[in-house]
């Protein structure tokens, strides 16, 4: 659906008097000293960082330019499992996705262009670059530094507060464009069982009458295990849609950085962290991923760790894939 623009007009006779930058993100139009310099001011609607660089918004952008091979292959096997949509749309529509939206609108607040207005800008300014429709965004009081999307007929995105808290504009703007990427890469409805699945294995099946039955045979038919196993590979995919929106590798990996580090990552030396994703990136041995990854589900991590998604992300750059799709008309 086409959002109206904002009404900033070209502002180049501004810019060369030194008065006025258009954020390259959302389009504001912002006033700003004669001696500004790029990025020593933030854009009052979305915050970001202004600077005249430009920012490229991907038209015509597929999944396929992007999704991590990791990603396509767990989903191939997910998919070659007998009976495996029938059995994940039942347990959804026995879950159903109002009790999903109404747990959220009872405890998270919703954003809107009014109601958090920078990140509501930010969260336009990631389906804007991806192409896609704006989702509905809440942010949820949690300490866990997390967020998610989820739903079934429409995808809604949730942050948790501890997020947003601890990251500056541009690495919340880098988490929104990473859950706006699993709504592109179509992983909603997966994604959504996964953590349903995830959530149920904390309680006890027997009594859960009406959907039992259906659990009992995702679990025996290898569903949970497969979907799970998938759902962190997903998040590869979903780290390159989020620089993709950035169009800054050092972004992804700061954020990366405080997720590994929590409120200590003032004191961490990012120079070092990322030596430590590039010595990840030499050192791991393929043969042991299978085992990696089991170990992964098996200890209830629901984003891999972010050492390795950094080293993915390098991995990618360094491709060139990256500089492709940047560099493509
Ligand atoms: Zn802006
Ligand atoms: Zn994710």
């Amino acid at each position: 659906m086409p959002r109206k623009k904002d009404d900033a007009t070209d502002n180049s006779a501004d810019v060369a008097k030194g008065h006025f930058v258009k954020c390259r993100y959302c389009g504001q139009k912002n006033a700003v000293k004669a001696d500004y310099q790029a990025r020593d001011a933030n854009c009052g609607k979305c915050k970001l960082p202004l600077s005249n660089e430009p920012h490229k918004k991907f038209g015509a952008l597929n999944k396929h330019d992007y999704v991590h091979p990791e990603d396509s292959q767990a989903l191939k096997t997910l998919k070659a499992i007998p009976g495996v949509d029938s059995a994940l749309k039942k347990l959804l529509a026995w879950t159903g996705e109002s009790a999903i939206r109404v747990s959220f609108m009872a405890s998270a607040v919703r954003v809107t262009p009014k109601q958090c207005p920078d990140l509501h800008a930010k969260l336009v300014v990631a389906c804007d670059t991806l192409g896609v429709e704006v989702p509905d965004l809440y942010v949820q009081q949690n300490p866990l530094v997390n967020a998610f999307t989820g739903g079934v007929e429409k995808p809604i995105i949730v942050i948790h507060s501890a997020l947003v808290e601890r990251l500056n504009d541009e690495e919340t703007l880098a988490v929104i464009a990473h859950e706006v990427g699993h709504i592109h890469a179509e992983h909603v409805l997966y994604l959504t069982a996964a953590r349903l699945i995830e959530a149920l294995a904390n309680i006890s099946v027997a009594r859960l009458v009406p959907g039992s039955e259906i659990i009992k045979f995702i679990v025996s038919a290898g569903i949970s295990g497969a979907l799970l196993a998938w759902a962190r590979r997903a998040e590869l995919s979903c780290d390159r849609a989020a620089l993709l929106v950035t169009q800054d590798a050092d972004v992804i990996a700061r954020t990366m950085m405080k997720l590994a580090g929590g409120t200590f990552a003032s004191k961490i030396d990012y120079g070092l962290f990322l030596e430590q994703a590039r010595d990840f990136e030499e050192n791991y041995d393929k043969n042991k991923l299978d085992k990696f990854w089991a170990d992964l589900i098996n200890a209830g991590m629901t984003h891999p760790f972010p050492i390795w998604r950094v080293s993915e992300i390098l991995k990618w750059v360094e491709s060139g894939q990256y500089t492709g799709l940047m560099e493509r008309k």
